[in-house]
């Protein structure tokens, strides 16, 4: 038995929030989650005051996990990578584990209800619903892009930005071959560029790094593949429904990537404000009744040293 609501840690350096949020993972739970009588509205308006609804969209190997990582631990961000949920669910031995199990080892698709009805119960849990996320790994086929937009256009919350990372094949190839994650976080750690602190060793936890299976050469050629053949034709899709809404950002790395990521959300949500911004915010109402027991308590206290505190003072 698992549990219907399964965190995963979303920082990919430093802190140890959770990755995939309110996923009720287990298949008898899981509902269709795009009425099959709604039509598509994709949005090409820009929509500042709205929360912040991102797609990521690259090939494998790209950097959507640690930029998303870095959005999440700096701003009030959730994150769903479905990717995270299947290897969840392939862990915990579930029915969608078991059929999605050889068909991700093998660097396929997993087939797209199955996919849909594991997302459904992410994006309907309250804990997304009028919440600013990002969304990583879905869709992946010109099938899921048209359901996610028919589902969000009839509740009202339309994507907000695509973001479409450009990184050159030959640079993924490279990373892939010396990638490492912590599983329980999704904290990604590179040999040649963002080593752990110490070897082997996730640098918050302590706890031992392992490789994805299916980061190795000859699997990750197929997962480029899919890419090209099945995720590519959505940004065909994206520019076509949502132009305004499309943007590419290209660089080799993700530090290249990240100021350009970072700069762009922020000037394309206003709402979105940073942990540290937002814990600067403190209600009036809070402040006062702070500052009143603050008070009384310094009163309670000079009362309580009267009777002890020599006459002569
Ligand atoms: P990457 O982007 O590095 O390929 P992910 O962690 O996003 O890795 O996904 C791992 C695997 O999970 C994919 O290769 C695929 O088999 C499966 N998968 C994830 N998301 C989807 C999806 N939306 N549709 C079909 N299969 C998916």
């Amino acid at each position: 038995m698992i549990s219907s609501t399964r965190q995963i840690a979303s920082a990919a350096f430093g802190t140890t929030q959770r990755r995939w949020i309110a996923s009720t993972s287990r298949s008898s739970r899981a509902m269709p989650f795009i009425p099959d009588h709604t039509s598509a509205s994709p949005s090409s308006l820009s929509m500042k005051s709205e929360p912040m609804r991102l797609l990521m969209l690259a090939k494998p190997g790209s950097g959507k996990g640690t930029l998303s990582g870095r959005l999440t631990s700096k701003y009030n961000v959730q994150f769903v990578s479905t990717g995270d949920m299947l290897r969840e669910e392939i862990k915990a031995g579930t029915e969608v584990g078991k059929q999605a199990e050889g068909i991700v080892a093998g660097g396929g698709l997993v087939p797209d209800e199955l996919m849909i009805k594991l997302l459904g119960t992410s994006l309907e849990s309250s804990s997304m619903k009028g919440k600013s996320w990002i969304l990583d790994g879905f869709p992946r086929t010109l099938v899921q892009g048209e359901r996610l937009d028919r589902y969000l256009g009839s509740t009202g919350q339309p994507l907000g930005l695509i973001v479409h990372l450009d990184v050159p094949d030959e640079i993924i190839m490279g990373r892939i071959s010396d990638r490492w994650i912590h599983p329980s976080s999704g904290r990604i750690y590179n040999n040649s560029y963002n080593r752990p602190k110490v070897e082997g060793l996730d640098d918050v936890t302590g706890e031992p790094l392992v490789r994805r299976a299916d980061d190795n050469p000859e699997i990750f050629a197929r997962r480029l593949k899919s890419f090209y053949a099945q995720t590519a034709p959505l940004l065909e899709y994206y520019r076509s429904t949502a132009p305004s809404n499309l943007v590419t950002l290209s660089g080799k790395t993700s530090d290249e990537i990240w100021p350009q990521l970072e700069s762009l959300v922020r000037s394309r949500f206003g709402s979105l404000k940073s942990k540290s911004e937002t814990k600067r915010v403190v209600p009036e109402a809070v402040i006062r009744r702070a500052e009143r027991e603050i008070s009384r308590d310094h009163r309670d206290f000079i009362s309580s040293m009267v009777p002890i505190i020599p006459a002569a003072y």
